[in-house]
C-alpha cells in the first residue's frame, strides 16, 4: 500500500464515456498535479467535500440534499478543578424547547473543568465576554454550574463555535452514477455533532463497503449507497428529529417526527425516575440498540406511567460504572 500524504484531491479521472471512474487527480503540497489510477475511488473528504463538483465535471446530476440548520452556538471555557470540590464529575443542563439554552461541565484530565454553554436559536447564543458568560450560566434552571464558575479560576478566554448545518446527500436516489466511485461518512451525511454519531456511522459504512466488495464489483456504487442509506436513516431521524423540536429550527416536520418527539419527550421524563429507561435511551442514541428498543413493553409501560408528570426539580445524581457522579438537571 502507498500513502500519499500532504496532497489535495483535485478531481476524478474517468474512461472515455465517463461511465467509470478510473482514478484521481491529486496535487502534492508544493508539487505538480499527479494522476493515479484506481479500481475504486472513495471520497472521504468530509463535510466540506467537493464530490458533487467532481461528479458534475463528468456530467452527473448531484444528489438531492436534505439540510437542517440546528442554529446552535456553543461557547466553551476551561477552568481549574480542585479534586473533591464537588460531589459530581459532570454536570449537564440540557436545552429544551421551553428552555432553549443549557450548560455542561465535565471533569477533565489535568485538573480541569471543560465548560460549555449553549443556546438554540440566534437570540440564545451565549456571550463570549467573561462577565456575560458567567451571567448566562446564572440563567440555567439549576444553580450548580453558576456556583462552580463563580469560584473556579478560568484557564483561558471563552471560545465560540456555531454548529454546522446537518446535510444528508441522497446518493441512493440517483438513477445515474459512475462505476468505480463512492462517497463515505461525512461526505454522504454530516450530522449535528451534538449527538456524537458521525464516527460510528463512518465505521459502520466501512463495514457495509467491506460486505459489498465481498459480493463483487458489479454495481458497487448502487449497492453501497443503498446500504449506507439504511445505516444513516436512524441516526439522521434521531438527530434531525431532536433539532426540529425547537420552533426556531427550519426543516420538514412529518407526522412521524412529531410523534417520535412527543414520545421521546415523555421518555426523558420517565428516564429521570427509571434508570432502565435512561440506559435504553442512551443505548439507542449511541447506535448500540435498534430504535424499536425504545418501544419494548417494559419501556412503553414506564413512559406511559410517568408521562403526565414533570421532570423532578431536584438534581438527579447518578453513578456511572466508575462510581463517578453525574449531575443531570
Ligand atoms: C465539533 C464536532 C464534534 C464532533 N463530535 C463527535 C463525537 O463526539 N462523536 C462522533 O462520533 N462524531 C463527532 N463528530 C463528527 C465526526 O468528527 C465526523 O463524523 C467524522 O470525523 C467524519 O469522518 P470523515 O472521514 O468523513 O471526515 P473528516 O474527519 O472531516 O476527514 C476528512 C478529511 O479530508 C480532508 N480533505 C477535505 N478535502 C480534501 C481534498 N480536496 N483533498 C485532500 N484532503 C481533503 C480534510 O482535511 C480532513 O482531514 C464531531 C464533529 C464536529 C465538527
Amino acid at each position: 500500500m502507498e500513502i500519499h500524504d500532504g496532497c489535495e484531491a483535485l478531481g476524478l479521472l474517468a474512461d472515455a464515456d465517463g461511465g467509470t471512474v478510473t482514478g484521481a487527480r491529486i496535487l502534492p503540497r508544493g508539487g505538480e498535479e499527479q494522476h493515479h489510477d484506481a479500481d475504486l475511488v472513495v471520497d472521504a473528504t468530509g463535510r466540506g467535500n467537493r464530490g458533487l463538483t467532481w461528479l458534475a465535471e463528468l456530467g452527473y446530476q448531484p444528489p438531492v440534499e436534505d439540510r437542517v440548520d440546528p442554529g446552535t452556538v456553543y461557547v466553551s471555557r476551561d477552568y481549574r478543578r480542585t479534586p473533591g470540590e464537588t460531589d459530581f464529575a459532570a454536570f449537564i443542563s440540557s436545552p429544551s424547547p421551553d428552555v432553549p439554552y443549557g450548560g455542561v461541565a465535565i471533569a477533565a484530565e489535568g485538573d480541569r473543568w471543560m465548560v460549555t454553554l449553549l443556546g438554540v436559536g440566534s437570540d440564545q447564543a451565549p456571550p463570549v465576554d467573561p462577565d456575560g458568560f458567567l451571567t448566562f450560566a446564572g440563567r440555567l434552571p439549576a444553580p450548580e454550574l453558576h456556583a462552580l464558575l463563580s469560584r473556579a479560576e478560568p484557564l483561558g478566554p471563552p471560545k465560540r463555535m456555531r454548529l454546522p448545518t446537518s446535510v444528508r446527500r441522497r446518493y441512493e436516489h440517483l438513477t445515474r452514477l459512475p462505476e468505480g466511485f463512492i462517497a463515505v461518512a461525512d461526505a454522504v451525511c454530516s450530522f449535528n455533532p451534538a449527538y456524537g454519531q458521525g464516527m460510528t456511522v463512518a465505521a459502520v459504512e466501512a463495514m457495509v463497503l467491506r460486505d459489498c466488495l465481498r459480493r463483487g464489483r458489479r454495481e458497487l456504487p448502487r449497492r453501497f449507497f443503498a446500504g449506507a442509506a439504511k445505516v444513516v436513516d436512524v441516526p439522521w431521524d434521531m438527530a434531525v428529529g431532536a433539532d426540529l423540536r425547537y420552533p426556531t429550527v427550519v426543516g420538514p416536520r412529518s407526522r412521524r417526527t412529531r410523534f417520535l418527539n412527543g414520545y421521546v419527550a415523555r421518555l426523558h421524563v420517565a428516564a429521570a425516575r427509571h434508570a432502565v429507561v435512561g440506559r435504553r435511551f442512551l443505548s439507542v442514541a449511541n447506535l448500540m440498540t435498534p430504535p424499536p428498543g425504545l418501544f419494548a413493553p417494559g419501556i412503553v409501560a414506564r413512559v406511559l406511567w410517568s408521562g403526565g408528570r414533570t421532570v423532578p426539580t431536584a438534581a438527579h445524581r447518578k453513578s456511572d460504572a466508575a462510581g463517578e457522579k453525574l449531575l443531570v438537571r
